[in-house]
C-alpha cells in the first residue's frame, strides 16, 4: 500500500473535465488551514507535491495526483475561508457538491477535521451533508500531535475527536471509519494508505 510514484496530472474546474481513465480515486477535503497540503505531502513523502494546488487560480480546482499509475489522490479546495465572498462560497458548494454526487470513480471522501480545536459549525455542516447524501466517507483527524491549549478550549486531541464523533453520530446510519493523524510525526500515514488499499480492493 506504499506510494512508489506520484505525479500531478491536472486541475479541473468541472467534474466533466476530470481524468476519464476510470482509475479509482479518493478526495481530500476540509476547512482551509486544516492541514490538507501537509497531509497530502506526507502521504506521498514529498515536500512540495501539494504546492501545485496552492498556486493562485488553482485553489478553486479539482486537482488530480496519480499514484503508482493505478489510483488518484484528489485535492479539493478548502472550505470556510472567513474572507471568501458569499458568491465564491456558493460557487465552491456547487462545484464540489456536483463532484461528490456525480464522480463515479470516487471511492471515498476523506473529510479532514482539526483535532487540536473543538468542532466548527462548518465541519458539522459538511459531515451532515455527506451523511445525508450517503457519500462514502472517512474522517481524518489532523494535528493529533498538538498539545491542548487554553485558547483552543483546553481539550486534548483525543477529547476533541470523541466530541466530534458524538456530534455527528446522528448524521449516519453506520458511523464512518476514522483515523487519527499528524503530519509532524507521520502518525496515521500508513493506516490511511492501508485503508485506501482495502477500499480499492472491495
Ligand atoms: P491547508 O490549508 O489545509 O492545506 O493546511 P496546511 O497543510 O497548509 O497547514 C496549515 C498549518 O497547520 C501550517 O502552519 C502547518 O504547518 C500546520 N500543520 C499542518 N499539519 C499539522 C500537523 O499534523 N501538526 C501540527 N502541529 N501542525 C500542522
Amino acid at each position: 500500500s506504499q506510494v512508489a510514484q506520484a505525479e500531478f496530472v491536472k486541475s479541473s474546474v468541472r467534474t466533466e473535465d476530470c481524468p476519464s481513465d476510470g482509475l479509482p480515486e479518493f478526495a481530500l477535503v476540509g476547512r482551509s488551514n486544516v492541514g490538507k497540503s501537509s497531509l497530502l505531502n506526507s502521504l506521498v513523502r514529498r515536500k512540495k507535491l501539494a504546492l501545485t494546488s496552492k498556486k493562485p487560480g488553482k485553489t478553486q480546482c479539482i486537482n488530480h495526483f496519480r499514484i503508482n499509475d493505478s489510483w488518484y489522490l484528489v485535492d479539493l479546495p478548502g472550505y470556510g475561508y472567513a474572507s471568501a465572498p458569499q458568491e465564491l462560497r456558493m460557487d465552491w458548494e456547487k462545484f464540489t457538491k456536483d463532484y461528490f454526487l456525480n464522480r463515479s470513480t470516487l471511492v471515498s471522501v476523506f473529510l479532514l477535521i482539526d483535532a487540536s480545536i473543538p468542532a466548527k459549525q462548518i465541519d458539522l455542516e459538511y459531515a451532515s451533508w455527506l451523511g445525508q447524501n450517503q457519500i462514502p466517507m472517512t474522517i481524518i483527524f489532523t494535528k493529533c500531535d498538538k498539545r491542548k491549549k487554553k485558547k483552543n478550549g483546553g481539550k486534548r486531541p483525543e477529547e476533541n475527536v470523541n466530541d466530534f464523533q458524538e456530534l455527528i453520530h446522528g448524521f449516519f446510519e453506520t458511523a464512518p471509519p476514522w483515523i487519527m493523524t499528524s503530519s509532524v510525526t507521520n502518525q496515521g500515514r500508513d493506516e490511511i494508505l492501508l485503508h485506501m488499499a482495502q477500499l480499492r480492493n472491495y
